[in-house]
């Protein structure tokens, strides 16, 4: 059966649960204390002579480039399963979706032939763009790209038309040991992730016409570099610390930078690895690690070329720090990039509309 012919015969119900709901479940994915973490302090001080080391002159970039995505689920929908005896490819059966109420979490509670059992999906849309701060025009949207998915471990599950365009299906297999929400929630980040990647890796041939002299721009991804430490002159922007990574000692210093003071370069590692250091972004004196960000950047380049990057980001990230009244992330959420989420954010559409659109689609 063609996926068009599922889609005509695929029936959902759009869950009465409100979808912003979940926000936590969302960080789930993220906070894991991550105590395997390598550390490789000896870069560029030896761990006895690290010091909060203070700016230094550094020639600007032709341009810094900004990369963020954002995610919204739109719904949550049921999707009705195939009673146990079909199987794929044999005889597939109607995908019935509904998008209000939830089922009895049992299963079983057969009416007649119809409904056995029916798995929870999300409908979520998610955008990624670039805003470019260049001398001539300031700044500026470079690009935006967005999409919309069905998230789900349906294998019946078929993309999802409706008025407000078409949610693609993301088949995830099934984990018995994973809540399904967090299991979704990870499906639908990693399609993100993809995306950012991607808008990342076009962003600088958007570039041309900019009169930016090639291999002078700074691209700065909105949160860890992953997938994209390939990029050359590339850093990732982390605003959130769950973890302590360096040793308690080196980890103390970091409360006594001042605004503009960063750490020495370090390496770290997990399951990948990267230079990384500490900055702090002016911000009115508080909690110890107020203002503190950490950016990262490739680790197969030489120490001196991470070196010169830390120095770069040091004199440039500053400038670019929200202000406490203005933004509730300040300083770390950077002016520039809060201008790219709501851009983004207006490119998801309505949410209501796009809530409407998917009963509209339910019910046909
Ligand atoms: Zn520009």
């Amino acid at each position: 059966m063609t996926i068009a012919a599922q889609a005509s015969r695929m029936r959902f119900h759009v869950d009465g649960w409100d979808p912003t709901y979940g926000s936590s479940v969302e960080n789930a994915e993220y906070n894991i204390a991550d105590s395997t973490a390598k550390v490789t302090p000896h870069i560029e001080l030896a761990p006895a002579d690290w010091k909060p080391i203070s700016p230094s002159q550094v020639s600007a970039p032709g341009a810094v480039l900004f990369v963020d995505g954002v995610r919204r689920v739109e719904a949550r929908i049921w999707i009705e399963q195939p009673p146990s005896g079909f199987v794929d490819g044999v005889r597939r059966v109607e995908a019935r979706i509904w998008i209000e109420q939830p089922p009895s979490a049992e299963p079983a509670t057969s009416t007649g032939n119809t409904v056995r059992d029916a798995q929870m999906a999300l409908c979520a849309s998610y955008a990624a763009g670039t805003v470019c701060c260049c001398p001539d025009r300031g700044a500026h949207l470079l690009t935006i790209d967005y999409q919309r998915g069905l998230f789900t471990t349906a294998t019946n599950a078929a993309d999802v038309p409706t008025t407000a365009g078409t949610y693609k299906a993301t088949i995830t297999p099934d984990d018995q040991d994973q809540n399904l929400a967090v299991l979704l929630s990870t499906a639908l980040q990693r399609q993100l992730t993809e995306l950012e990647v991607l808008v990342a890796t076009h962003a600088r041939t958007a570039l041309t016409g900019h009169g930016v002299p090639d291999g002078s721009d700074l691209l700065v991804v909105d949160g860890p570099l992953r997938g994209r430490t390939h990029l050359p002159r590339a850093l990732g922007f982390i605003k959130s610390h769950r973890t302590a990574y360096l040793p308690p000692d080196l980890h103390a210093m970091i409360a006594t930078l001042a605004p503009g003071e960063r750490s020495p370069v370090f390496l770290m590692g997990t399951s990948w690895d990267r230079h990384a250091w500490y900055l702090r972004l002016p911000c009115t004196p508080g909690a110890p690690w107020a203002g503190i960000v950490r950016l990262e950047c490739a680790a197969d380049i030489p120490a001196a070329a991470a070196i010169e990057l830390a120095n770069l980001s040091q004199a440039l990230l500053p400038r670019y720090a929200s202000i406490e009244y203005k933004d509730t992330r300040a300083p770390q959420n950077l002016v520039p990039v809060a201008g790219l989420e709501r851009e983004l954010r207006r490119h998801l559409g309505n949410p209501i509309l796009l809530s409407r659109a998917l009963r509209v689609a339910s019910a046909s």
